[in-house]
């Protein structure tokens, strides 16, 4: 035998035994028996059988309790489970490596309610006005009771999807010892805003629940599936915040925002909506509102020297949804999506606890209290021809007509056009350096605003939220509309 033949059969030899081997293997013998223990057995679906699903209620009635918790609520006696108080404020000294929803095990220390004599508790003077004798009531928010001086994670989803789970949304709730307003921060309504989420998470983690008058509810992504992709809009390219008020009948995005509106929304007294610039645009720190409404006029003063651009807001807008429902409402603008900016955060950081403090929420910070907000209108200066941008602006500069604001251009021409300022103003919003069509909004212009815009400004006061109003709903509004407003909302 050759040595090359006696490979061949050593190898096919080889071959018989693994062959074996694998055949005794799969024999069902009892040695293996040992291995099948402790695991669950599967429960058995019977796919072919036909599954009925419970039908909805027709057509224009709304839901009852299972999307909607606040039918439940109404009745005073259901109790819910009590929220455990998680403490949001104390330092975490290492990553929690357990995701949000899955909190249970989490060291809870339990919440100590403590009886508020309602009349040791009254505010100063000249903050926010509440109704006397009133003592913290636990908060009835996403199925759960948050006692007073108890700081929580709840998750809100959003109705359902078709793959049977949809990704809880943390709401963070820090509700106070003593009485007071719900003021609700959300972020993230466009995913790929990401200074907001950083601002909610600053703001929130610093609240301490004891020292607290009135409750926080934080929401730092509310569009998680944007948020998951870096993307401003649903998984269907809906624009989420062109939905709200929202209907519970009507697209994906009009049933996320009904869900989101009346789960959440409708239990503050005050909500600030955190976003950033839009398609490479990037914004000064401002706020947005009606100021033709004197409770957006009380808000936007309460942050202390920030820039005001009065607008009613695009319909469908969270925003102008919450306001239209009673519920005073402000949107905090500040950088450009995609990135974090320290600038912005910080800024936006400060404002918020400026307005706690103005509000009467909480008294430890005490900054900005005095310089007064500039209000504005706008206007946008566009390119008028396609090509290289590159800007001699930076934000927040005072322009005079006719200031070269930047220059577009082409690439392949090597045409150089400049852009003048056609306003007296303030540079609010501007593109960042990129390639532009003829017609991109470049700049944005504030102009200052007329007074008689604005409206003397009124107390926001603790009323009942809008869920416990006698089923006051909101008109739900079909929201088709999709026009994008450049570099906003
Ligand atoms: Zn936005």
């Amino acid at each position: 035998m050759t040595p090359r033949l006696s490979r061949q059969r050593a190898r096919r030899l080889l071959s018989l035994a693994l062959l074996l081997t694998s055949t005794q293997a799969l024999g069902t013998d009892d040695t293996s028996a040992a291995q099948k223990e402790a695991v669950p057995q599967a429960t058995n679906l019977q796919l072919d059988q036909p599954v009925i699903t419970e039908l909805g209620p027709p057509a224009g009635v709304k839901p009852a309790a299972a999307n909607t918790p606040r039918a439940a609520d109404s009745a005073e006696d259901i109790s819910l489970p009590q929220a455990e108080n998680l403490q949001l404020d104390q330092p975490i000294q290492e990553l929690d490596p357990q995701p949000v929803a899955k909190d249970e095990t989490a060291p809870a220390a339990v919440a100590e309610t403590k009886a508020v004599n309602a009349q040791a508790e009254l505010p100063e003077p000249g903050t926010i006005s509440l109704v006397p004798g009133k003592i913290a009531k636990p908060l009835r928010l996403l199925g759960a009771e948050i006692p007073p001086a108890t700081s929580t994670r709840l998750a809100w989803s959003p109705s359902q999807h078709f793959e049977g789970v949809y990704s809880p949304t943390a709401v963070l709730v820090v509700n106070g010892a003593k009485p007071g307003p719900v003021l609700c921060l959300t972020a993230a309504v466009h995913g790929d805003e990401l200074n907001g989420v950083e601002t909610v998470r600053r703001v929130m983690y610093d609240l301490d629940a004891d020292h607290l008058s009135g409750a926080v509810i934080g929401v730092p992504i509310v569009n998680l599936q944007g948020f998951h992709r870096g993307s401003r809009y649903l998984t269907d390219r809906r624009d989420l915040n062109r939905h709200f008020p929202g209907d519970p009948d009507g697209s994906s995005a009009s049933r996320i925002a009904n869900s989101f509106f009346h789960e959440v929304i409708s239990r503050c007294n005050a909500v600030v909506d955190l976003h950033t610039g839009s398609f490479y645009r990037t914004n000064l720190p401002q706020l947005r509102g009606d100021l033709s409404n004197p409770k957006v006029v009380k808000m936007t003063q309460g942050f202390g020297s920030t820039v005001v651009l009065h607008s009613a807001g695009a319909k469908g807008t969270l925003r102008r949804a919450a306001v239209e429902a009673g519920i005073p409402t402000v949107t905090l603008e500040a950088g450009a999506p995609m990135v974090l900016d320290e600038l912005s955060v910080s800024h936006s950081v400060k404002g918020i606890r400026t307005l706690l403090n103005q509000l009467g929420m909480v008294s430890k910070f005490r900054l900005w209290g005095d310089p007064e907000p500039v209000y504005y209108t706008s206007t946008w200066q566009r390119t008028s021809t396609g090509g290289v941008i590159f800007s001699e602006v930076q934000l927040g500069e005072f322009v005079r007509k006719g200031d070269l604001l930047g220059t577009v251009t082409n690439p392949i021409t090597n045409v150089r056009t400049e852009i003048r300022s056609k306003h007296n103003g303030r540079i609010l919003g501007m593109a960042l350096n990129q390639v532009v069509q003829p017609g991109f909004a470049a700049y944005h212009i504030g102009l200052q605003a007329p007074q008689e815009q604005i409206s003397s400004p009124q107390e926001v006061v603790a009323e009942e939220s809008v869920a416990d109003k006698s089923q006051s709903k909101a008109p739900a509004t079909p929201n088709t509309t999709q026009a994008p407003t450049e570099g906003e909302e």
